[in-house]
């Protein structure tokens, strides 16, 4: 349970600039939920997943020609199942979640959904299935309503009331002046962080895809919100797979698998105790944390 403390959280100053960003910038809504914006190429067959299992298949990926940042990433995560990818900043991380969430297409090798390629799925498949959480683009400028709707814009009143019920975000929403008509991601910040928190983790709910990519986020929380939302996330992952992107520890410990990220290579690959008792980097990380 302690999988993910204060996951999802970020700095105020964060909201504030991205929301001067987005009412300049013309932001997709591919980016706000953090999906794919790129299509498959015309004349790709669409896949169909069968089963839930991810798998990465020998990939390598590069931002750049020439600069691979990760290279020969082969790893498998079992439906319902949690995997911690830890490693030192610049490793990788991030790059992977965001493959294994389908929003880049691997350079060399296969990412693939049950057993279909990610990057043959139409978006709006994907999307369905897998949603990267990140620090980024929790509330954007318009009403309560058009930022839960952005998980699904068919969604009514009841379904989005029902969201923000199990995120245990139902109380503060009701007592908004306007209901789900109230604007928020203004400049007067309508939301306190852990709301916009709630929010994100409402449109989760909404979306209901089976598999979430989680980066944490340091957090500016007061403890006692902190365990909320804590809590309102651990019921959002319940029974879902979890890529958890960790930059502690205790994150790491709980996850069936933890995989080390170093140099964009998968360096140790197996749960806890496996590698603790294999004595290499993360026995040492785990060693040192330890005292
Ligand atoms: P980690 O999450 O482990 O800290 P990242 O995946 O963020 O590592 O970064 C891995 C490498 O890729 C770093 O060298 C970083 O500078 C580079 N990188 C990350 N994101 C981008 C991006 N959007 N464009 C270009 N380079 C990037
Ligand atoms: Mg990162």
């Amino acid at each position: 349970a302690a999988l993910i403390s204060q996951m999802l959280v970020e700095p105020v100053g964060i909201v504030l600039r991205w929301y001067d960003e987005l009412q300049v910038a013309q932001v997709s809504l591919a980016r706000l939920v953090g999906v794919r914006e790129v299509e498959p190429e015309p004349g790709d067959a669409a896949e169909r997943p069968e089963g839930r299992a991810v798998r990465a298949e020998d990939v390598h990926f590069g931002y750049r020609p020439g600069v691979d940042v990760l290279r020969q990433v082969t790893l498998a995560v079992e439906p319902g199942t949690r995997l911690a990818l830890v490693g030192p900043s610049g490793a990788g991380k991030s790059t992977l979640g965001r493959l294994l969430a389908g929003i880049y297409g691997p350079g060399r090798g296969r990412l693939t959904l049950g057993g279909a390629e990610l990057a043959r799925m139409p978006a709006e498949e994907v999307r369905s299935h897998v949603a990267l959480v990140n620090q980024e683009h929790h509330v954007f400028v318009g009403s309560l309503r058009d930022n839960l709707r952005l998980a699904r814009t068919d969604a009514g009143d009841q379904e989005l009331w029902r969201a923000l019920a199990a995120v245990d975000a139902e109380s503060w929403g009701r007592a908004l002046a306007d209901g789900l008509d109230t604007e928020v991601g203004s400049g007067a910040l309508a939301l306190t962080p852990a709301q916009a928190q709630q929010v994100a983790l409402a449109r989760l709910v909404l979306a209901d895809p089976h598999t979430l990519v989680l980066d944490e986020a340091t957090s500016l929380l007061d403890p006692r919100a902190a365990r909320h939302l804590e809590r309102s996330l651990a019921r959002v992952l319940e029974g879902r797979t979890v890529v958890a992107i960790a930059h502690r520890l205790h994150t790491a410990h709980d996850a069936d698998l933890i995989a080390v990220v170093e140099g964009g290579r998968i360096t140790e690959l197996g749960p806890h105790d496996e590698l603790v008792a294999a004595g290499g980097a993360y026995a040492a990380l785990w060693r040192s944390w330890h005292g």
